[in-house]
């Protein structure tokens, strides 16, 4: 192997050609990419044009592979098509002379083209870009072959180097370059395990203009991705949900009774329809719902609040009505994140308490929402009041509307507190049996997690006064126990906005 190969031997060669015509197009700026390589490990250069390879050659003895690119009508042939081009280019300074190898018309014949560099006392590089070419250049005798010219000689330019080509060529037995769509230190890397002698990188460090094209096609389709509004829906025990939702806002929202007497499929079935007029108006699915969720499967926590046979499999029943996949969270796990991101959590740390159909929970700690059975809390056993007991039952929207028909006042949940307004002394008993119970979780989760805030969200949770009836029962507490305590500031929206902002993640 000669000593110039020998000098740049498994090591980076940097190509320096500017784009053509653009500000960066002189000399000069060759010069200073080509000294900037070679000071930063860069072993050997790549050069276009006679009077960038004059200029570079004049600044440094390092390698130099010297090409022209010329633009002919007669042939597609670019690189170094002629035997001038040979002449001037060994003239110049050029150590190695590349030159396309290519089977296509062309007006001089690669073997003459190979003799003509091997006259000059050069070394000949055959680009090339398939390995029937590598083996017809090894076999004319060229020093180096390049895999340069993969991926140009027509169809869809790919977006990847060949590997695959790279691969054969080295197995011809003579050095083989790796050169084209090496844009990051793995594929370099992963080159020169393959066997490449060197590996040419080109545009990822000396096309600032294409490199600012890659940051900024990548930020324009994160930007459009996000957005586009995202599906999301809440399926609680007593409401279904559904809305079209852009970052925080509400775009469009339907909402349905849940008819708790159905299944599953019924409920997915409502959901699609709710959906149907929104059909290519999203571009994620988010969903929320009563219930533990675990890699889009569904079970109920507490079949009194919706009845879901375990592992229900809700995310692909979904999928496969809407044509997208869902991805799936528990409600109040979806709230807490919505109210995390946008809403009465204002990014700090956050537990988030539903009063609603049953009691759910959701906490987000160091930034992280927990998920499975993480703070799930409408589930939590009450030791004083009858072990096992969840204490949703003692204290829900289902538990205002069973207490208040056990004191023969057969209401819902809203007429209770109708009459706890009118001042009626059953109604205010009921509701403070609740809130004795809601005040007790928010005394022990404080102390378990240590929140910035309490947020406080669902369908009894936000209604007249039992915020304030819940700070009353806690005014005892000292300072250091009382939890800051907030109202949901998404409201019933808190789980379709965290749902949907939770699947753009995943987009
Ligand atoms: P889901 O449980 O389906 O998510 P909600 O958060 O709306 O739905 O909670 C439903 C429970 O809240 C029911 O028990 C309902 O009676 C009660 N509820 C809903 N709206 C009000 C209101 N304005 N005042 C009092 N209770 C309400």
């Amino acid at each position: 192997m000669s000593d110039c190969l020998k000098r740049f031997a498994s090591s980076l060669v940097v190509s320096c050609q500017p784009v053509p015509e653009g500000p960066l197009d002189h000399p000069d700026q060759v010069v200073g990419f080509a000294l900037a390589a070679l000071a930063s490990g860069g072993r050997g250069l790549r050069i276009e044009g006679i009077a960038n390879l004059k200029a570079v050659r004049a600044a440094t003895d390092a390698p130099i592979i010297g090409l022209i690119k010329r633009d002919l009508d007669s042939s597609p042939i670019r690189i170094t098509p002629f035997l001038e081009d040979i002449a001037a280019l060994a003239e110049a300074g050029a150590d190695i002379i590349a030159f396309d190898a290519t089977d296509r018309v062309r007006p001089i014949a690669v073997a003459e083209l190979c003799k003509a560099v091997h006259a000059h006392g050069k070394l000949a590089m055959a680009d090339i870009s398939n390995i029937d070419e590598a083996k017809a250049a090894v076999a004319l005798g060229v020093d180096v072959v390049g895999t340069t010219m993969s991926g140009y000689t027509g169809g869809p330019e790919p977006s990847d180097p060949d590997f695959a080509l790279l691969a054969a060529a080295v197995r011809l037995g003579r050095p083989v370059i790796a050169e084209g769509r090496i844009r990051v230190p793995e594929q370099a890397a992963e080159a020169i395990r393959l066997g490449a002698h060197g590996v040419v990188v080109g545009s990822a460090i000396t096309r600032p203009e294409h490199i600012t094209h890659w940051f900024a096609d990548a930020i324009a389709a994160a930007r459009a991705a996000s957005s586009q509004p995202t599906l999301a829906f809440d399926l609680g025990g007593t409401k279904t949900l559904v809305a079209l939702v852009a970052g925080e806002r509400v775009i469009e929202v339907s909402e349905r009774t849940t008819d708790r007497h159905l299944d599953p499929d019924a409920w997915c079935d409502a959901i699609a329809e709710l959906a149907a007029p929104w059909k290519g108006r999203y571009g994620a699915i988010g969903g929320a719902v009563t219930g533990v969720v675990n890699g889009g499967r569904w079970s109920a926590l507490n079949p009194g609040t919706l009845p879901v046979s375990t592992g229900y499999p809700l995310a692909d029943a979904l999928a496969s009505r809407l044509g997208q996949p869902v991805t799936l969270h528990n409600d109040a796990q979806a709230a807490a994140w919505g109210e995390y991101r946008f809403g009465a959590g204002a990014g700090r740390d956050l537990l988030f308490i539903t009063v609603s159909t049953g009691i759910g929970g959701g906490a987000v700690i160091d930034g992280k929402l927990l998920t499975g059975r993480g703070g799930v809390a409408g589930s939590v056993g009450l030791v004083q009041e009858s072990t096992g007991v969840p204490i949703e039952t003692l204290a829900s929207g289902r538990f205002l509307a069973d207490a208040a028909a056990a004191l023969g006042h057969p209401v819902d949940a809203p007429a209770v507190f109708a009459a706890a307004a009118h001042g009626e002394a059953w109604a205010c008993a009921v509701l403070d049996r609740s809130v004795d119970v809601v005040a007790r979780l928010f005394q022990n989760l404080q102390l378990l997690f240590d929140p910035a805030v309490m947020v406080l969200g669902g369908g009894v949770g936000l209604a007249d006064g039992y915020r304030e009836r819940l700070e009353a029962r806690l005014a005892h507490l000292s300072p250091h126990l009382k939890p800051e305590i907030r109202a949901a500031a998404l409201g019933k929206s808190a789980g379709v906005i965290g749902a949907a902002d939770l699947a753009r993640r995943t987009l």
